[in-house]
């Protein structure tokens, strides 16, 4: 037994957590990953996963995998350096950089991986970053691990970040780093003007498209598409994990700095990559979004339900700009006591406090997919309003 009297601060703040609604209270599925999942033996609509084209459990990627697992197996070896790679790996990274019009891809074992491998590998002491305030703590700790100075921003303004560039001077190479898709509000980076600022500059332009990707631009090929931008964002940073349905990181952009990535992208070089399965399932959802865009359309138009609807009773819905509708709530507790009541009326939406998003700006984040029938959404939604009514959030 380690002595308590070195464990004894951890009770007392995992007590404090407790005490002011803030702790994570994971919940056990049972099912896979749907439009409903069964949690404590109940069947519930899920508000709750990035999976927003309902990919986590499409018959095409289960196949996909299974067939790749006959030819691959399932594990990669080693890190791709040193057991070699995989062609399986190769065709991912070819098919990504065809289907988002990019000159290079590396594919990494998670989107969280891909920042660290990309910002320490192009910024180092000497250098500085400027960083959106609100950005994800991926790029966050990217930026930390890459020992340059760290300049945050004001969210999304521009003509903060224009000041804040002018006032830095005397520093080597530049970054500006962005989240592409802010994925508590569900707000778009102003990406055409920051395009400007950092051409005007002569900066490196990144973006982490990881909510945008499989959901923005054209059969959702992302961010950059979005804005008709190709060619013009130095680093386009993405992730498999939430559209795709599946789960891995990869960096697009020119094929200068995705072979500097190979060379000095840290988790790639000390990291085995993505299993067999994996890659074959992303591969798959490649096929599917190519083939069609019916998923990303149908992803739109549910969630232009149920935000409308959402607002209409009077919820507070923010300024969301894409599928992610956040019910704002303000206290931690009460978004906590809102969603066990959602839950228990078989209704799946967590609660989300500090530190995920600032103090008093609780709130549950309704997340919608292309899985969700009407009538899942119209049973969602009734749920809300006779929550809404009970608590006195909304009249
Ligand atoms: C979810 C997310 C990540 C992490 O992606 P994983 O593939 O789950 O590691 C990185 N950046 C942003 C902006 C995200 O929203």
């Amino acid at each position: 037994m380690i002595p308590s009297t070195r464990t004894a601060w951890i009770e007392t703040e995992l007590e404090s957590l407790r005490s002011q609604g803030l702790l994570a209270n994971i919940r056990t599925v049972e099912s896979p990953m749907d439009a409903h999942i069964v949690i404590d033996g109940r069947r519930v609509i899920n508000l709750c996963a990035n999976n927003y084209l309902g990919l986590a459990n499409h018959p095409r990627l289960k196949e996909a995998a299974k067939r790749a697992i006959d030819t691959y197996g399932i594990g990669p070896g080693a890190v791709r350096t040193i057991a070699g790679t995989m062609k399986l790996h190769l065709d991912l990274e070819r098919r990504l950089a065809e289907f988002k019009h990019a000159e290079a891809v590396i594919s990494l074992q998670s989107g969280f991986a891909a920042n660290l491998a990309t910002i320490p590998a192009l910024m180092g002491r000497g250098d500085v970053i400027f960083s959106d305030e609100l950005n994800h703590a991926s790029i966050i700790d990217g930026c930390r691990l890459s020992r340059a100075t760290i300049v945050s921003f004001a969210h999304a303004d521009v003509d903060d970040l224009r000041r804040k560039i002018a006032e830095t001077t005397g520093y080597n190479r530049r970054l500006i780093v962005t989240d592409g898709v802010f994925s508590m509000d569900g707000d778009i980076a102003p990406l055409p003007a920051l395009q400007a600022l950092a051409e005007e500059h002569d900066i490196l332009l990144m973006v982490d498209d990881a909510h945008g990707e499989g959901v923005l631009g054209k059969g959702g090929r992302g961010i950059v598409d979005h804005f008709g931008l190709h060619g013009k964002v130095d680093i386009e940073v993405g992730t498999m994990s939430k559209a795709f349905g599946v789960v891995g990181g990869m960096v697009a952009g020119p094929k200068v700095i995705i072979d500097w990535i190979r060379q000095r992208g840290r988790p790639f070089l000390f990291s085995s990559a993505a299993t067999v399965p994996d890659v074959a399932a992303c591969l798959e959802a490649i096929d599917l979004l190519e083939e069609s865009d019916e998923l990303v359309q149908r992803l739109w138009a549910n969630a232009e339900l149920v935000k409308h609807e959402l607002a209409n009773m009077g919820f507070d819905v923010g300024h969301s700009a894409t599928p992610i509708v956040p019910v704002m709530l303000g206290e931690a507790p009460l978004a906590q006591v809102f969603s066990k009541a959602l839950l228990e009326a078989g209704v799946f939406a967590m609660a989300i406090g500090f530190p995920t998003v600032a103090r008093g700006k609780a709130r549950i984040r309704v997340m919608n997919s292309a899985a969700h029938t009407p009538a899942d959404l119209e049973q969602a939604l009734a749920a809300f309003e006779k929550i809404g009514r009970q608590m006195g959030v909304i009249e």
